[in-house]
């Protein structure tokens, strides 16, 4: 018999739901960053095995208090989460205090799918934060089972991995077995650009990026695979642009130093990479140009 199911990972930023993906999926996964706010789209990981094809999704975290057009567009996709679900993972940062927004917990009740609360970070409870926490989640709401888990340490997946395997259904596989995502090698390309962007520039400079590839051009190098990848880094003011670019292209020229490597990393052959920047004003709140960009 084949098993097969989406399971949805849901809750606020930075609880460790892309960590807890990454470590259900292995290692390749993980190129995928784990800085806040990093993911703004939904994302896809799929496990395949012979008997079981199960489509995990990763939303951007729940933003209780969307500033930005693009931040309501974010909730739109997480909420989506809910509507889909074979199986509903309600991740919970130990060590955060979080009421759980009267909207959330509405959604969550309204959903059919098994509901797993997970509490992630438990490696570190000290102090028994973890009793209270799940006593006071009992009484706001039922969930079909409870995890204690770290993302991170990879502590408690086992048993989270083995009921997950024992809820799903007979089913078909939805994506090809070899297929890791439903996003493509752009997409990742884009992501690992953008979580360089958040390592080498401070302040908001990451937040009013966007990063687009052009073009991704496979071909061949002294007989092996290589590609050629151009893409654009849109900003909303002048000023990001200089920055970005630095003093005599300082800046742009290790950005793109260190975005090959780990694209290199991720796809396993050599690559070129060349980046520009464009200004675009106010792209966060445009319609027109969130549309562009995907949102
Ligand atoms: P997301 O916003 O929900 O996707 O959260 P991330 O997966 O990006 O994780 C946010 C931060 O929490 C990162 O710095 C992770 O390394 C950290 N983190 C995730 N899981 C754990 C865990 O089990 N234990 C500890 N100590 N840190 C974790
Ligand atoms: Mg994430």
């Amino acid at each position: 018999m084949h098993k097969s199911g989406f399971v949805n990972i849901i809750g606020k930023p930075n609880v460790g739901k892309s960590t807890l993906m990454n470590s259900l999926l292995g290692e390749r996964m993980s190129i995928i960053t784990s800085k806040p706010q990093t993911t703004r789209h939904r994302i896809l990981g799929i496990y395949n095995d012979d008997n079981h094809q199960i489509i995990f999704s990763d939303s951007p975290g729940l933003i209780e208090d969307p500033s930005y057009g693009m931040h309501q567009s974010m909730n739109k996709f997480a909420y989506s989460s809910f509507e889909d679900a074979d199986i509903l993972l309600f991740v919970l940062d130990l060590y955060e205090d979080y009421e759980g927004d009267e909207k959330v917990i509405a959604l969550l009740k309204a959903t059919d799918a098994p509901k797993y609360l997970v509490i992630n970070k438990i490696d570190l409870d000290k102090d028994g934060r973890l009793d209270a926490l799940k006593t006071k989640w009992e009484t706001i709401l039922q969930f079909d089972k409870i995890f204690e888990i770290s993302a991170l340490k990879k502590m408690g997946l086992d048993e989270l991995k083995a009921s997950i395997f024992a809820e799903l259904k007979e089913g078909p596989a939805y994506y090809p077995k070899d297929q890791l995502s439903d996003k493509n090698t752009r997409f990742f390309v884009s992501e690992i650009v953008r979580e360089t962007i958040l390592q080498q520039y401070k302040q908001e400079i990451p937040y009013s990026c966007e990063v687009i590839i052009d073009e991704y051009k496979e071909s061949e190098k002294n007989g092996k695979p290589f590609a050629h990848i151009y893409g654009t880094i849109f900003v909303s003011r002048k000023t990001q642009k200089s920055i970005i670019i630095g003093k005599g292209g300082s800046a742009i020229k290790k950005l793109g130093t260190e975005s090959r490597l780990k694209v290199e990393e991720f796809v396993g052959h050599p690559v070129f990479i060349q980046m520009n920047v464009k200004v675009r004003e106010n792209w966060r709140d445009d319609e027109r140009q969130l549309k562009h960009f995907g949102y």
